[in-house]
């Protein structure tokens, strides 16, 4: 039988959540004996595959390239988990969405910085009028809570999930032990 294939996306997030991943330390060696990390900032893969069994995205989507990314993963992948509050609910990311995006990019490239002001004409993605969690734009199957979500939490949620069942995320999964 083949290994379950695992794959993590990192869109609008601090990295924290995939931080909250490697948190999982030698966990990490374990999980890899049970399925293949197929994608991840964490190994060296250029495309996302075919027929991903489990995919965990951290971060809310917020430019073009984001909307491009988790459609592509979303039709690649069997169960889509958002992975911490950016991701489940736009968090952080989504504070600008009080702004337009020539607010966000003048403040960002000229009114906070001291040389060299100007907002660059290529070289970026093109930001989306608001930042939206990811069940806005595809089905999402699960969601892991938190900012980020405690490292016995991911282990948890994704063991149970490798086993085949549903993770509940009780007090004890959510708040860690
Ligand atoms: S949920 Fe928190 S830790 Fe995760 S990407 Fe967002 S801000 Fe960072």
């Amino acid at each position: 039988m083949s290994r379950p294939k695992l794959a993590t996306l990192w869109l609008d997030g601090c990295s924290g959540c995939h931080m909250s991943i490697l948190d999982m330390d030698h966990r990490l060696l374990e999980l890899a004996e049970h399925a293949d990390i197929v994608y991840s900032p964490i190994v060296d893969t250029k495309e996302f595959p075919e027929d991903v069994d489990i995919t965990l995205v951290e971060g809310a989507i917020s430019t073009d390239e984001d909307v491009a990314k988790i459609k592509l993963v979303r039709s690649r992948t069997k169960i889509l988990v958002s992975l911490g509050d950016c991701a489940a609910t736009g968090n952080i990311p989504s504070m600008r969405n009080s702004f337009s995006t020539d607010e966000v990019l003048e403040r960002t490239f000229v009114e906070n910085t001291t040389t060299n002001s100007q907002v660059p004409d290529e070289g970026l993605p093109k930001l989306l009028d608001t930042v939206i969690p990811l069940h806005h734009l595809v089905k999402v199957d699960l969601t892991i809570p938190g900012c980020p979500p405690p490292a016995d939490v991911i282990w948890e949620f994704v063991t149970t999930l490798l086993k085949g069942k549903t993770p509940e995320l009780t007090i004890k999964t959510r708040f860690g032990k």
